[in-house]
């Protein structure tokens, strides 16, 4: 149990990991995901200004076509002033473009009234731009990667973006930046094993994946700004890219997550099975409190059941006596015997009270036993009996003679009123011509044993399995604890009590005992 438990538990707190790890690495991604949005923008806007610029430069350089005097020509002084500035081409009247893609530049600019983009220089990360004029054209050679100063520069210098301007196929990149499967110019391969990614087959390149790179930058695409430049002679497509990957997240956010959750589920454990084991204590403590109160109950029961025949023996016999001795004359002798007999039960009800008190004090103390002769035993209850069998018609035959049990006499006593008294009020049952009680007594295998057996209407089949259990009974107004106390009564001297249903009608009721030498 504790098992599963703990793999639940273990369960639950992956599951709460990883959901938690996915907003935390999303919400990450989306606020990296806004700062190079904002970024891409300012780097856009920038450099849109530079190139508006640069074509402001040449439309002035074209409408005032400053005049070539000597070596000393205004125009050449521009880069000096303008850093991304590498030359300023003039053509004059009579001359002509060193290169053709100049002309046509020129051409395209006379046609369209601006700037048109000349040639552009992939390896030198250089563009030319062009401005038609009468009488002379102008032309700026722009290094890409001047065009915005470092210190305006929104974008981290040696960081991880890309950003390049793209025209016609041809690509000038301002910083390489770090993107999985290309090779930023000037970085020699990485020697890492290769770890092939995606669909199978492909060994060229753009599938390749050095493990490092998948950490660093995914499988994603990543971010993505593509925007171009708002001056109509430098239609370069802006472009920033940024790989993002698994080395980028918030793993200092993740472990403190992990750890967090960890601790909560731990204290949660810990609290729920602490009030686990207090509710556990507490319903035990309730058990043990009802099975204290049921045996209490039983046992109230049990001395109002035991101590109601002698009490009402005890009544009898003074009403019998008060009756004698108001008799003219009293009968003295007769009251004198009655009174004796109040004596005998009221001697009764001290030693069931005093049984019962043992037992409340000590339990499982076995009950004192001694040498007693059944016969005698049965002969008293009988005796005590015998008005209430005369008002039944009833003459109890004792059969046989058994050798002295080892006993405690008041309980054997009990145990035979029980059994002669319950077979008494059974043969009420029956009419009274086939009323018969016999009660034999006899030694077997070590043991004494008495049997009352009666002629009444016998037990059925499912009453035999419940006779000895407290609180059953068919009678009304009958407390059903008479046998079951028997039974515990014969259990406490080592004896045995049980029921039967004899042919051709009747109950039978055997009490086992040990012989009083066997037991010495
Ligand atoms: P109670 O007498 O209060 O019913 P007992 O424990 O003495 O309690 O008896 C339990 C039940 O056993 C009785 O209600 C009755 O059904 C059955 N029983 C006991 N003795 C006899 C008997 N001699 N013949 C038939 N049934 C009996």
């Amino acid at each position: 149990m504790r098992g599963r438990h703990a793999v639940a538990w273990l369960a639950g707190w992956i599951g709460l990991v990883l959901t938690g790890a996915l907003v935390i690495v999303r919400v990450d991604i989306a606020e990296r995901r806004d700062a190079f949005q904002t970024d891409a923008r300012i780097a856009h806007r920038l450099l849109s200004q530079r190139a508006v610029q640069q074509e402001a430069v040449l439309a002035t350089l074209a409408l005032l076509h400053p005049t070539a005097e000597g070596a000393d020509r205004p125009e050449q002084r521009l880069p000096a002033v303008y850093p991304q500035v590498l030359a300023v081409l003039r053509r004059d009247a009579e001359q002509a473009w060193p290169e053709e893609t100049l002309r046509e530049a020129e051409t395209r600019s006379r046609r369209s009234g601006h700037a048109e983009l000349g040639a552009v220089d992939v390896v030198r990360g250089h563009y030319t731009v062009l401005q038609a004029g009468t009488p002379s054209s102008f032309a700026l050679r722009i290094d890409v990667q001047r065009m915005v100063p470092w210190d305006e520069w929104p974008v981290q210098k040696h960081g991880p973006v890309r950003v390049a301007l793209l025209q016609g196929g041809q690509t000038l990149t301002i910083q390489p930046g770090e993107l999985p499967g290309e090779q930023p110019v000037g970085l020699s391969r990485r020697s890492e094993a290769p770890v092939q990614l995606g669909s199978a087959g492909g060994s060229s390149s753009g599938l390749l994946y050095t493990a490092s790179q998948v950490f660093r930058s995914g499988l994603t695409p990543g971010f993505v700004f593509a925007k171009t430049l708002a001056a109509p002679g430098q239609p370069f497509e802006l472009q920033l890219r940024r790989a993002t990957g698994p080395v980028q997240w918030p793993w200092a956010w993740l472990f403190a997550w992990a750890s967090a959750t960890a601790l909560a589920l731990a204290g949660a454990a810990s609290w729920l099975e602490a009030r686990r084991a207090r509710r556990r204590a507490e319903a035990l403590l309730r058990v043990g409190q009802v099975a204290r109160l049921n045996a209490m109950g039983e046992l109230a029961a049990g001395m109002a059941h035991e101590l109601n025949q002698p009490l009402a023996a005890v009544m009898a016999g003074a009403q019998a006596a008060r009756r004698l001795l108001d008799d003219e004359p009293p009968e003295l002798a007769t009251a004198r015997q009655a009174i004796a007999q109040v004596v005998v039960q009221g001697r009764r009800a001290a030693d069931v009270v005093a049984r019962l008190r043992r037992q409340v004090e000590a339990p499982e103390a076995a009950a004192p036993t001694r040498p007693v002769q059944l016969e005698a035993v049965v002969r008293q209850v009988l005796e005590l009996l015998e008005p209430e069998a005369q008002r039944r018609g009833v003459r109890a035959a004792l059969h046989g003679r058994a050798a002295p049990v080892r006993a405690d006499p008041v309980a054997l006593e009990q145990i035979v009123h029980n059994l002669v008294g319950n077979a008494l009020q059974a043969l009420d049952q029956v009419p009274q011509a086939e009323r018969r009680l016999d009660i034999s007594l006899g030694t077997h295998a070590g043991h004494g044993v008495l049997t009352v057996r009666d002629s009444g209407p016998g037990i059925a089949d499912e009453a035999l399995s419940h006779l000895f259990e407290p609180f059953y009974t068919t009678k009304r107004g009958g407390l059903g604890l008479g046998l079951s106390l028997c039974d515990t009564l014969a259990q406490a001297m080592n004896g045995r009590l049980s029921a039967h249903h004899t042919e051709p009608r009747g109950a039978e009721f055997r009490l086992v005992l040990p012989l009083a030498e066997e037991a010495a």
